[in-house]
């Protein structure tokens, strides 16, 4: 069998000529594509039949729809403007601001935000300040301490935008 293998590959030179024309016939079984030539004529007629129509569709849409888009344009530049207080209908959504932080609407982010609240003394720390020194000035520092006496300011935490205060007085 080697032997017959050894000599095959040198053989294999000659005998590939061999193969080649068998080969052949089946390409000739390809003649089927001769059926190809009758649709060649298939698709000239289509595309001259296909492309003529849709040519002149899209020519017809083009004129009709700029002269009514750019008649339009103007009065969409009004839109933004309502949109404008459609935004500020937003807004509104009025808040009520407490002592701790809540849900508002920041005009300038455009966003709802949970505020960031900071104390301060406001005019209740200081009144109670004024009648507890008239009264017991050894004390009148307590209202100082005294937290639910603070006003509390509310800022957007994103711009530090002050949002609104919760006061006392
Ligand atoms: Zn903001």
């Amino acid at each position: 069998m080697e032997k017959s293998q050894d000599p095959y590959a040198p053989q294999g030179m000659p005998s590939y000529p061999p193969p080649p024309p068998p080969a052949y016939p089946p390409q000739q079984a390809y003649p089927p594509q001769q059926a190809y030539p009758p649709q060649q004529g298939y698709p000239p007629p289509n595309y001259s039949s296909n492309v003529a129509p849709p040519y002149g569709a899209p020519q017809a849409y083009p004129p009709l729809s700029n002269p009514p888009n750019s008649a339009p344009m103007h009065p969409l530049e009004i839109r933004p403007v309502q949109q404008n207080i459609i935004i500020a209908s937003v807004a509104p959504v009025q808040t009520i601001y407490g002592p701790i932080p809540t849900l508002a609407y920041c005009s300038s982010c455009n966003l709802n935000v949970t505020t960031r609240t900071e104390a301060y003394v406001g005019c209740m720390v200081w009144l109670m300040f004024l009648v507890f020194y008239l009264l017991m000035p050894c004390i009148s520092c307590i209202p100082f301490c005294v937290m639910s006496w603070y006003d509390v300011a509310h800022y957007c935490p994103k711009c530090s935008r002050r949002l609104g205060t919760f006061v006392l007085v």
